[in-house]
């Protein structure tokens, strides 16, 4: 069925052109990059966008400054489809022309065209495309803000309410289907000593050297999750370290140390489970380092998301890929 309302038609949807304006409309995520220009502006071209094709988009300031749009079509009785793309981009440090959206040789150039206003243009495309037909679900579009940090726009999409029988995302993943996602914990780790002149070893204890043996102790965790998980997609979980810093000057026993230790866990995995990991891995690096004087805490943590391979979403965009061409692979 038509609709009489729409001042704008599919055809204005060409997922290029949307492309290129959402590179030229910067969306640097502004905890990444100082001076970086958040949402604001992106949500309003596409919340035009979706209103042209007489949609109600609802665009929610999350934090100051950053912002999602959401909007749905079509009957919640049944079943109800989401798709979803970020609105923000990392930062575009030493890019010469980050925002000119130019194209050749057939390709898009501007941060985020890959990561992911393509993906945006296409989630839009759908939307233009359906806005003028009878839809047996709802289709609900949910552009979000902050991916790139800590995922405020899609916290509060979910503590808003906002669910669905299936979810399609549409990062870059060269055009792979990808049912499973590992996520991540972020382990703070303090080690403590006892500052003293480099002159006086009676009275200072060394903190950075006693955090080597908690990060030789990590190293050695980082080996058995190789050995003994293993994902049929995701292959096996992994730890590294993040960042370290301790210590004032050279000629000072350093009194503290710390470190930000990334775990990535396969679905399933809980933070509890892996912080009681890393307590583990603090006793053994304390078993050869009697006066270690460190802790563990729990950072950031997103857990893993798997849907099985047999599930309709799945199998459904594996034969649209197969129907265009495309190999269809199906990856983690
Ligand atoms: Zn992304």
């Amino acid at each position: 069925m038509k609709s009489g309302h729409r001042n704008q038609s599919a055809d204005d949807a060409d997922p290029v052109r949307m492309t290129r304006e959402l590179v030229r409309t910067p969306s640097v995520n502004p905890v990444l990059e100082a001076g970086g220009a958040g949402e604001g502006e992106i949500a309003k071209l596409v919340a035009g966008w979706l209103r042209g094709w007489g949609y109600r988009p609802v665009t929610t300031e999350v934090a100051p400054g950053r912002f999602n749009v959401v909007a749905r079509r079509g009957a919640a009785a049944g079943p109800s489809l989401l798709l979803n793309g970020h609105l923000d981009t990392v930062g575009v440090g030493e890019m010469a022309a980050p925002f000119s959206g130019e194209v050749r040789e057939g390709r898009l150039f501007g941060r985020g065209a890959a990561d992911m206003k393509s993906g945006l243009a296409c989630v839009l495309n759908v939307a233009a495309r359906l806005a003028g037909e009878e839809i047996p679900g709802e289709l609900i579009v949910a552009f979000t803000a902050d991916e790139e940090h800590a995922s405020l726009g899609m916290e509060a999409l979910v503590a808003s309410g906002v669910a669905a029988d299936a979810a399609i995302v549409c990062e870059p993943t060269s055009l792979a289907v990808m049912p499973a996602h590992k996520g991540f914990l972020w382990i703070d780790v303090f080690a403590g000593g006892r500052a003293a002149h480099g002159s006086r070893p009676d009275a200072g204890v060394d903190a950075i050297s006693h955090m080597g043996h908690v990060l030789v102790a990590f190293e050695e965790e980082s080996r058995r999750l190789a050995r003994e998980t293993d994902h049929p997609l995701l292959g096996a979980a992994s730890l590294h370290a993040g960042t370290i810093s301790g210590g004032s000057a050279p000629s000072v026993y350093p009194d503290r140390c710390q470190l930000v230790v990334e775990r990535r866990t396969l679905p399933g995995e809980t933070a509890e489970r892996v912080m009681a990991e890393a307590v583990r891995v603090l006793a053994v690096a304390r078993e050869r380092c009697p006066g270690l004087d460190a802790r563990v805490e729990a950072g950031l943590y997103r857990a893993g998301t798997e849907v099985p391979v047999t599930s309709g979403p799945v199998e459904g965009l594996v034969s649209a890929c197969r129907r265009a061409g495309l190999p269809g692979a199906v990856e983690g």
